[in-house]
């Protein structure tokens, strides 16, 4: 009897190690860019990649907003209030999108920018939710990024209203 009953807590005990582990791994694969074959600040070639295997690869909320055009909230993203010099990178791909001396501070509520990396992004007309927007896309991977507006600063006029979470900033004391 004694036997069975340690038997079953040795059971149950694993059924609990079991259903922890995986949400364990997976956060910790999702987070770190070597999981990412496709992965390059130097390899500028285009990619031709599934939206089936970037959800394999990428955080689920990299994959919905850069995969599915999602929009992180408002005042959220770790780029929204930040300031330091260095090189904004898709969080994708790699790919350079745009120089910190580009970034100004806005009221919007996302990391904004007057201007981007020509060879970086690639601009697409969007007009869902009943709006008339220009969505900015990577041109190395064509994930969605943000938007661009007219309402930006000098030199350029523009704004371009980027989600945190589809950028990764490198600072140029890491370079
Ligand atoms: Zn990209």
């Amino acid at each position: 009897m004694k036997f069975l009953v340690s038997i079953i807590i040795l059971i149950f005990l694993q059924a609990c190690k079991q259903k922890q582990q995986p949400i364990k791994i997976t956060s910790m694969e999702n987070t770190d860019a070597k999981n990412n074959p496709y992965y390059s600040r130097t390899d500028t070639t285009k990619l031709n990649v599934s939206n089936d295997e970037w959800k394999k690869i990428l955080a689920p909320d990299l994959y919905a907003i850069s995969r599915e055009a999602a929009t992180e909230r408002a005042f959220t993203g770790k780029y929204n209030e930040f300031d330091e010099v260095g090189d904004y990178y898709c969080a994708v791909c790699g790919n350079h999108l745009f120089r910190s001396t580009s970034k100004f501070a806005s009221s919007c509520g996302w990391p904004s920018f007057f201007e981007a990396d020509k060879e970086g992004v690639y601009y697409k007309r969007d007009q869902t939710y009943g709006m008339d927007r220009v969505e900015v896309l990577c041109k190395r991977c064509d994930s969605h990024l943000g938007h661009v507006f007219d309402d930006g600063p000098k030199p350029t006029g523009l704004r371009y209203c980027m989600n945190s979470v589809s950028l990764e900033f490198v600072g140029d004391s890491q370079k």
